[in-house]
């Protein structure tokens, strides 16, 4: 088995599975002050034919002096079942929502011109659901990378360091998404659609799709 990116590990067990960065109190009041409205909670939920989904929003922009933004990429082979693009009252509100078995979400918190804080993240339903079940038991999250205090050179390639002080690289099979989700924690008055709808599906490495028990695959709603 190949070894897996030095920086994938298993998610935080002290945070509810829906939760993203946990962003400090200063950080979530600089982006009020912005008019920066970010959700960047993944929810589990139940439709009436008691299929299982995660729902997750897409949202965010930057204002005068940080930003921030949340988007959603499918992973290969599980596309999304629902996208429903939403007008917002506001710029760097609302995009659209997205559903599906499996998400990966990325997260940029950006700042002070060139500094940022990411987390990217597989969301899946849990493989085996108690009907009777709702709630964040059915819903596994996985982080794949995740820092702080990153520095973004002018070419744009990212500089993160561990919590021990090593280097750390955002994942190859990362990078595409998370290059979009920076763009979009850089967009003033942010009306975009999505600034992650063109990135191609995450194919995960070998060694790290053979760790997950994820849901079974499905068409496309279009195959059906
Ligand atoms: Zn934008």
């Amino acid at each position: 088995m190949r070894p897996l990116p030095t920086a994938v590990r298993p998610a935080s067990r002290t945070s509810p599975p829906g939760f993203g960065l946990g962003l400090a109190p200063y950080e979530l009041a600089a982006l009020k002050n912005n008019a920066i409205f970010t959700n960047s909670r993944v929810v589990a939920v139940r439709q009436s034919s008691g299929r299982q989904l995660l729902r997750g929003e897409e949202s965010g922009g930057a204002g005068p002096t940080v930003g921030h933004y949340v988007g959603y990429v499918p992973l290969d082979g599980y596309p999304f079942q629902v996208v429903q693009p939403v007008p917002a009252l506001a710029p760097g509100a609302q995009h659209r929502r997205v559903f599906g078995t499996v998400l990966v979400r990325f997260e940029v918190f950006h700042y002070s011109a060139n500094q940022v804080h990411t987390q990217i993240s597989l969301h899946t339903v849990a493989a085996n659901t108690n009907p009777t079940q709702h709630g964040p038991e059915t819903h596994v999250r996985r982080v794949l990378f995740e820092a702080r205090f990153g520095e973004i050179a002018e070419d744009n390639t990212p500089a993160f360091l561990s919590p021990a002080g090593e280097l750390l690289a955002v994942p190859s099979f990362l990078t595409e998404g998370f290059r979009q989700a920076l763009n979009g924690s850089r967009c003033r008055t942010c009306r975009h659609r999505s600034h992650l709808e063109k990135v191609a599906p995450i194919v995960l490495p070998p060694g790290l799709l053979q760790t997950l028990r994820l849901p079974v695959a499905h068409p496309t709603p279009a195959e059906k």
